[in-house]
């Protein structure tokens, strides 16, 4: 026979995450999802195989990171590094390789560095300028960036040569404390040199921030100045493996409006293309993502799609909106199935963590799978969601799995074994 996928045709792949899908029974109704009418999907469920999916292990609440890790394939137990490069990619910031990034909060010191404030007074305006008047210092060779989040939030990334992430808090984590001076954790020179230049950034931070104007009108109005810059939990932005190493010359696209989602496809090698109207908001244009998606699809071996407006609505609690958000993808699911004709295509359509409304936060329950397409084997269920999904011919996987599975079925794996 010869190496597999040597003669055969391979097939496109298109990965449909919805963001915060899954949820559970509560007050008095089902899922949004059970309740959805989600015709399309149900196509898919009846020609196709479903399943469920713990995108980490059974239990864990996954973010949206280290799910997305998982479903591309990572091991997020390996490749995710802490929350500050995370971060920083959700706020949108272009982030590189190998850079250190911490997350920071704006908070107010007296003079002798007490910290009597860790949130500035939950400073919220006025945050971009102090980020400005800080960004794109350059000190011993490494150039400073800094970003606002929400409110007294801010991302802090160093990009030069020589860098670790082994650095201790600035941050005393608590009020009445005083600033820490950053130390190296391990005994190497880059370590040494990162906490330096951390020291020194800050105490020039804080010489900025004190004369700026935000902070004198703050002063006025009686405000708690935001005169400090408290950077914690240094992580490295993880030199991901890319998918056109891992799969030979393979060629993906991530359509997503989020830029945490943007941020890890984007390590990971994915083209990310702007489309227009696709906000990550409720209000995002699902038919400019479907063209852009059948767009993409042509020339490419994968795109992946998010979908972020249920996960919105299991934050707010807002149940209505949610089944309403999953029906507009089903809509959305029509326009691309259509022009998928004469496409050799796997379609997936998942979760990459279940936000109930009853907690209103990312849960460990598991989020149910879909695959459909040519050659796809078809198993009993016929619709797609929470309920249905536990009997369906895929049974149960970590998220991990998801990415081999779908390779094969696009008849792209590599044989394991003689
Ligand atoms: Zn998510
Ligand atoms: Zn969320």
């Amino acid at each position: 026979m010869g190496r597999r996928g040597a003669r055969l045709k391979t097939k496109k792949i298109f990965l449909l995450v919805l963001d915060g899908l899954g949820d559970r029974p509560f007050d008095g109704h089902s899922t949004p999802l059970a309740e959805a009418k989600t015709p399309v999907l149900a196509e898919l469920a009846r020609d196709g195989s479903t399943g469920l999916i713990d995108p980490i292990t059974p239990g864990t609440p996954a973010g949206s990171d280290t799910s997305h890790l998982s479903l591309l394939g990572y091991e997020p137990r390996v490749t995710y590094t802490g929350r500050g490069p995370f971060e920083a990619m959700g706020l949108g910031m272009e982030i590189w390789p190998g850079d250190i990034a911490w997350r920071c909060n704006f908070g107010t010191v007296d003079g002798s560095m007490l910290v009597t404030d860790r949130r500035a007074g939950r400073i919220s305006e006025g945050t971009k300028e102090l980020c400005d008047s800080l960004n794109g210092m350059e000190i011993d060779g490494v150039r400073v960036l800094v970003y606002p989040g929400v409110e007294h939030r801010a991302a802090l990334v160093f990009r030069g040569p020589a860098l670790s992430p082994a650095v201790s808090d600035v941050d005393p984590h608590e009020a009445g404390k005083k600033t820490q001076e950053s130390w190296p954790m391990v005994r190497e020179e880059a370590a040494a040199r990162t906490a330096r230049v951390l020291n020194h950034f800050v105490r020039e931070a804080h010489k900025r921030l004190k004369s700026h104007e935000v902070n004198k009108e703050r002063e006025a109005k009686g405000l708690p100045v935001a005169n400090f810059l408290l950077p914690r939990g240094a992580g490295e932005v993880p030199r991901l493996q890319q998918l056109s190493e891992r799969y030979e010359g393979f060629k993906a696209v991530c359509i997503a409006g989020i830029p945490l989602v943007r941020g890890i496809c984007r390590l990971a090698g994915m083209q990310v293309p702007i489309v227009k109207g696709a906000t990550g908001a409720k209000d995002s244009d699902l038919a400019a993502k479907a063209r852009a998606m059948l767009d993409a699809i042509k020339t490419n071996d994968m795109v992946l799609m998010n979908v972020k407006a249920p996960d919105v609505c299991g934050h707010d609690g807002d149940w209505q909106g949610k089944k309403e958000s999953i029906e507009k993808v089903d809509g959305m699911m029509r326009l691309i199935v259509d022009g998928l004709k004469g496409i050799e295509c796997v379609v997936a359509v998942t979760g990459d963590h279940s936000t109930p409304i009853e907690t209103r936060e990312h849960s460990g329950d598991p989020v149910p799978l879909v695959i459909w397409g040519p050659g796809v084997r078809r198993d009993r269920t016929a619709k797609f969601d929470e309920f249905e999904c536990m009997d369906g011919g895929l049974g149960r996987m970590n998220g991990i799995s998801l990415m081999p599975m779908l390779m094969d079925l696009a008849n792209r794996s590599v044989k394991y074994g003689a």
